[in-house]
C-alpha cells in the first residue's frame, strides 16, 4: 500500500485508530510532491522536520508544539505561499492529530500509541528505505532507523525504538522484506468476480486516489474537510457499536462458530454491515444492519457467495455453491436484525446474476 493510499483510506474509509496513527507516520515519511520547503531539504517533508525538530522533545511528543501558534511559526519560516495556504496547512495538519485521536488532550506530552503500529510502521518505512534503493541487509535497516530518526516520528525513545527494530528487521527480512508483497500475489492470487465490486472497501480509481490524497491542495475547501470530520464521527460511532456486538457474540462467527484465536485469551471476529453504509446504499449504522463474522465468511457475505433468507425468527443461509457445509444451514441470531436490510442483500445479489 502506498503512502498516498493510505492517506486517502485514512481520510475516506472505515478503518481502526491504529490505521490513523500510521497513516499520519506514513505522512510523515511522504517524499512526494511540490517541494514548499525553504533551503536544501527533501521536497514536501515540512511536516517531517516539524516532527523532528519541534514536536519531539525529551523522548514524547510534546502537546504545546502543536499550538496553532506554534505550527504557523513553524510553516511561516519554512513554507513558501501564501496566507492561505499556509493556514490550510496548518489546519490540515492538526486535523489530522484529531483524526488519530492524539488532539486535544490535556496531558504536556502526547502519548503516541506507538507499541500498537510500531511493527506495521516500521515495515513501512523498510519498505519505503528499500523501494528508493536502500540495502536489504539487517545492519543498514537498523542504520536507516538511527539517521532518519524514526524514533521521534514514532513518537517514542531512541531506544525504544531501536529495540524494536532490532526484535523486528529479523521478521521483516525472514517474510521477504519488500518482496514479500509478491510473494503474498503469487501465494494467494485475487479473484474477481464478475459485476460484484467489494462494496465495503471499494478499490477507489487511481485517478480518484491520487487527486483526492492530495490534501494539501489549495483547491481542497475547508468545506472537505468538514464534511470528512462529521463522516468521521459517525466512524467512531460505527466501530463502538461494531465492537460492542462482537462481544456480544463472544467473537464466534455467526455462521461457522468459529471463534478465531489471535494471542491467549485474545479472539478476532469482523462486523459485517448488511447493508452497506454510505452513498449509495445508505444502510443503517446500526446493531440491526449488522453481522458477526470470522474474515473468510464475512468475504463471501460481501460477495454475496453466502445471503440469508428470513424464515421467522430465524435466517437460512444461502451459498451460491451448493456443496458448501453452510448452504441451507439455519441460524438463530441472538440479537435484532432488520429484515429489511437482510432481504435486500439477499435480492441485490440476486440481480447480480
Ligand atoms: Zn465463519
Amino acid at each position: 500500500m502506498s503512502v498516498d493510499e493510505l492517506v486517502f483510506q485514512a481520510i475516506r474509509r472505515p478503518h481502526t485508530i491504529d490505521f490513523d496513527r500510521l497513516a499520519l507516520f506514513a505522512f510523515h515519511l511522504n517524499n512526494v510532491g511540490q517541494p514548499p520547503l525553504r533551503g536544501p531539504s527533501r521536497p514536501a517533508l515540512w511536516a517531517n522536520e516539524f516532527v523532528r525538530n519541534v514536536l519531539w522533545r525529551n523522548g514524547a511528543w510534546q502537546t504545546a508544539a502543536l499550538d496553532q501558534a506554534s505550527i504557523d511559526r513553524f510553516i511561516a519560516a519554512k513554507m513558501i505561499g501564501g496566507d492561505q495556504v499556509r493556514t490550510k496547512a496548518r489546519n490540515n495538519y492538526r486535523y489530522f492529530f484529531e483524526l488519530a485521536g492524539y488532539l486535544p488532550t490535556r496531558t504536556p506530552t502526547v502519548n503516541a500509541g506507538a507499541s500498537s503500529w510500531i511493527a506495521s510502521a516500521l515495515f513501512l518505512a523498510w519498505d519505503r528505505y528499500l523501494l528508493d534503493g536502500g540495502r536489504n541487509t539487517e545492519s543498514a535497516l537498523l542504520a536507516h532507523v538511527r539517521s532518519e530518526e524514526l524514533h521521534k516520528l514514532l513518537g517514542v525513545t531512541d531506544a525504544n525504538a531501536i529495540s524494536n527494530a532490532r526484535i523486528l528487521v529479523k521478521g521483516y527480512l525472514s517474510a521477504g522484506s519488500v518482496r514479500r508483497f509478491s510473494l503474498i500475489t503469487a501465494l494467494f492470487p485475487v479473484a474477481t468476480p464478475a459485476a460484484t465490486p467489494s462494496r465495503h472497501v471499494p478499490s477507489p480509481s487511481p485517478t480518484a486516489t491520487s487527486s483526492e490524497a492530495e490534501w494539501l491542495d489549495q483547491d481542497g475547501s475547508d468545506e472537505t474537510v468538514e464534511r470528512s470530520v462529521v463522516s468521521r464521527l459517525a466512524q467512531k460511532r460505527n466501530r463502538k457499536i461494531a465492537s460492542q456486538l462482537r462481544l456480544h457474540y463472544k467473537h464466534a462467527c455467526m455462521f461457522c462458530g468459529v471463534r478465531l484465536q489471535v494471542g491467549e485469551g485474545r479472539f478476532y471476529s469482523e462486523a459485517a454491515h448488511v447493508k452497506p453504509l454510505g452513498k449509495p446504499h445508505d444502510g443503517p449504522d446500526k446493531t440491526d444492519n449488522l453481522l458477526v463474522l470470522c474474515p473468510n465468511h464475512h468475504l463471501q457475505f460481501d460477495r454475496g457467495v453466502l445471503r440469508l433468507k428470513v424464515e421467522g425468527s430465524k435466517l437460512r443461509i444461502v451459498s451460491i455453491v451448493p456443496s458448501d457445509p453452510l448452504h441451507n444451514k439455519l441460524i438463530a441470531p441472538s440479537h435484532a436484525l432488520d429484515t429489511s436490510c437482510v432481504n435486500w442483500h439477499f435480492d441485490w445479489f440476486d440481480d447480480k446474476r
